[in-house]
């Protein structure tokens, strides 16, 4: 063993959990359901799985565990695989939509919560797995929900009583042989809730290492929080002893605009003072950006780290000392309009106290720290304990269609907390425009189609009519940006007019989808003949975001793959005939339309919202008679992001319009 394992070994036993060791992996080896407790940084996520592995508890099967967020997902497999000396991929692996890095020596898989409810549809008992870890169940996200619940019943068919025949003989059934353990792992105290859904499982506590951390708030609320948070750090930078700053802000651009002033402020400071060195940490980051944060700290030189609530939890980031609480996050939530219309939407918004406290303790990992709260005692006091569940806050279609396919039905499944009924109304009002489920709310074919696509049902909807069209070569490369976290038009405030200018070139009269085609056709043509260096340079002189062009082309070349699953021809071009590009996006963006109206305003087609074009929109001042849209973004009033003019006509060209019973 070289020093660098010899001292990630050493590291593993020092964690808090280690303690434990013994007594978890017995508890986990006696009880089919366990729910594991514990503070942020006590090694619930890396060490449990690695327990199950050594000690044999896990046997032939694989373990997986779950996460919420496919950073967190990819980064901990990375950690695993290094302490158990494998290169990544082998017994170490993980599997996140559009991106898979596992073999059949995998053994330990870190998962994406969705990628765990995708397998469900191939393989309903998920009997590959002999232990199943749901880490971070505290979030309450959907598919985190989903798979609480579809693990009690898988539960109940793998683990079911061995039968005993007349002559009282005990005759294990086949399933017998492969029972599931279930681990849920939660950084805050609600095991009781999850103990109680799974009959009473037994509860483990892990003590952390916390050490005291000194609280501040502001004396007044501050309107400008990227500004307050700028001047705290250096307050803390100039003044206090050395120790790296961790900087929780609601999302990317924030980020972005902190760091940029940070970076600007350190570079005037006279030289006496350390060095400042930034990190950023967001859903969107590559991962191997993303591990810049674990780097040590060089000598003379504060760490500052600009995350956003992913490192609340799901990363602990050694070396923290200073805690700076912006006190906002991004939430997503299902605004519902009217019955049976609405939208997801990202607002930012108030955290709740149960999130400020755990902020507040990445501070403490390490000896005394500090937090300061830009936000009143008062604010802190009036934050709700926690947040509600996504099931209640977010649209369904997608969960909706892939319980359909699993033969169940969203209402009738026994949940931690059912999903609101308007909003299961609309999920299922969006699946009958689509044509994925029929009158009688029954699966349609093409609804099974839909949901082998790694997409959301109205793009995966979209793909499918490109065939109709013959244009499902340009559908996949508008589809694959779409469905990217970044997004390829980042917003540039300050050089306007010259991104304006750069990106002409690309624009399309109809809008934004066919300005996105243009613009990723030019990119694979770059990227066909120059250099990677070359190829940078083009992205940045049109001011188009390469991680966007790079991401997309990953995720393009895995829908062919699934186009060719189903058997549909992804080479089909229509050339330059945009009308059948509108067409396929019309079908499956039937529910994001909207008609103009007498004033100029744009009025949705179904519910009653009037919705303004950003003004981002390739579309410009233009007024065309019908809009689709990608989606709603709710600020001062409600926009339409993502738009592309669209003959009225092709509207009543689709069969739901023709329907009776559809507003
Ligand atoms: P928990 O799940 O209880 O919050 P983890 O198992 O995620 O704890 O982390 C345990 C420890 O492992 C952390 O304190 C951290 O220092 C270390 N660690 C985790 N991931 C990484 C990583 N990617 N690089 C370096 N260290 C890491
Ligand atoms: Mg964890």
């Amino acid at each position: 063993m070289n020093v660098k394992q010899a001292n990630l070994q050493e590291q593993r036993k020092q964690l808090p959990i280690a303690k434990g060791k013994d007594a978890i992996i017995q508890e986990i080896r006696d009880n089919d359901v366990t729910v594991l407790l514990g503070e942020t940084g006590s090694g619930k996520t890396t060490q449990i799985p690695q327990y199950l592995l050594e000690s044999g508890v896990s046997g032939s099967g694989m373990i997986a565990v779950t996460q919420p967020r496919r950073v967190a997902a990819t980064s901990l497999a990375g950690r695993v695989a290094l302490e158990q000396n494998t290169s990544l991929g082998d017994l170490v692996g993980y599997s996140v939509r559009f991106d898979e890095v596992s073999s059949a020596d995998t053994k330990i898989k870190y998962v994406t919560d969705g990628m765990l409810i995708r397998e469900l549809l191939s393989d309903r008992l998920l009997s590959r797995y002999s232990v199943i870890i749901v880490d971070e169940a505290h979030e309450r996200t959907l598919r985190t929900d989903l798979l609480i619940s579809k693990l009690k019943t898988i539960l109940k068919a793998r683990n079911a009583p061995v039968h005993v025949d007349r002559k009282g003989k005990g005759r294990a059934s086949a399933l017998k042989a492969n029972p599931l353990k279930v681990v849920i792992m939660s950084a805050t105290l609600d095991a009781e809730k999850f103990s109680k859904f799974y009959d009473g499982a037994k509860i483990l506590y892990v003590k952390g290492r916390q050490h005291p951390v000194q609280i501040f708030h502001t004396a007044s609320g501050q309107s400008d929080y990227v500004d307050a948070a700028t001047r705290t750090f250096f307050q803390i930078h100039v003044d206090q002893p050395p120790g790296d700053v961790l900087i929780f802000l609601p999302g990317q651009e924030d980020i972005e605009s902190l760091d940029k002033s940070i970076q600007v402020y350190a570079a005037r400071l006279p030289a006496e003072h350390m060095a400042v060195l930034t990190c950023q940490m967001f859903a969107a980051l590559p991962p191997g950006q993303q591990s810049r944060i674990f780097n040590p700290t060089p000598a003379n030189t504060r760490k500052c780290i600009l995350a956003t609530n992913i490192a609340e939890t799901s990363i602990t980031i050694p070396g923290i000392k200073y805690v700076i609480d912006t006190g906002k996050s991004k939430e997503k939530r299902f605004v519902a309009r009217d019955v049976g219309s609405g939208f997801d939407t990202l607002l930012t918004g108030d955290i709740t106290k149960s999130s400020a406290m755990q902020r507040a303790g990445r501070a403490g990992r390490e000896g005394k720290g500090y937090c300061f709260r830009l936000y009143t005692e008062d604010a802190f006091q009036a934050m709700s304990a926690t947040s509600d569940p996504e099931i209640r806050r977010c649209s369904l279609t997608s969960a909706f269609l892939q319980l359909k396919c699993l033969g169940e039905d969203l209402e009738e499944l026994d949940f931690m907390d059912k999903p609101d009924a308007d909003a299961v109304q609309f999920a299922l009002k969006i699946l009958f425009l689509l044509g994925a489920l029929d009158t009688k709310k029954s699966l349609t074919s093409i609804g099974r189609h839909m949901a082998s696509f790694p997409l959301e049902p109205p793009l995966a909807c979209v793909v499918l009519t490109s065939k109709e069209h013959g244009c499902t070569l340009e559908i996949l490369d508008i589809v694959s940006v779409l469905s990217c976290t970044s997004k390829l038009f980042f917003d540039v405030s300050d050089d306007r007019d010259n991104a304006l200018e750069a990106r002409r070139k690309f624009r399309h009269s109809s809008g934004d989808h066919m300005t996105i085609l243009n613009a990723m056709r030019a990119y694979q043509e770059i990227a066909s003949v120059e250099s990677k260096g070359a190829r940078r340079d083009w992205c940045r002189k049109h001011y188009l975001n390469e991680r966007t062009l790079m991401e997309a082309t990953k995720i393009r070349d895995q829908l062919r793959v699934a186009c060719e699953r189903i058997g549909l021809d992804w080479k089909a071009s229509c050339g330059e005939n945009e009308v059948a590009v509108l067409k396929s996006l019309c079908r499956g963006l039937v529910h994001n339309s909207a008609l103009k109206q007498p004033d100029g305003s744009y009025m949705q087609t179904t519910g009653r919202s009037l919705v303004k074009i950003h003004p981002g929109s390739a579309l410009g001042d233009r007024k065309a008679d019908a809009i689709i849209y990608d989606e709603l973004v709710f600020t001062t009033q409600i926009f339409a992001r993502g738009v592309s003019a669209v003959p009225k006509a092709l509207f009543a060209a689709l069969p739901i319009f023709n329907r009776r019973g559809i507003s």
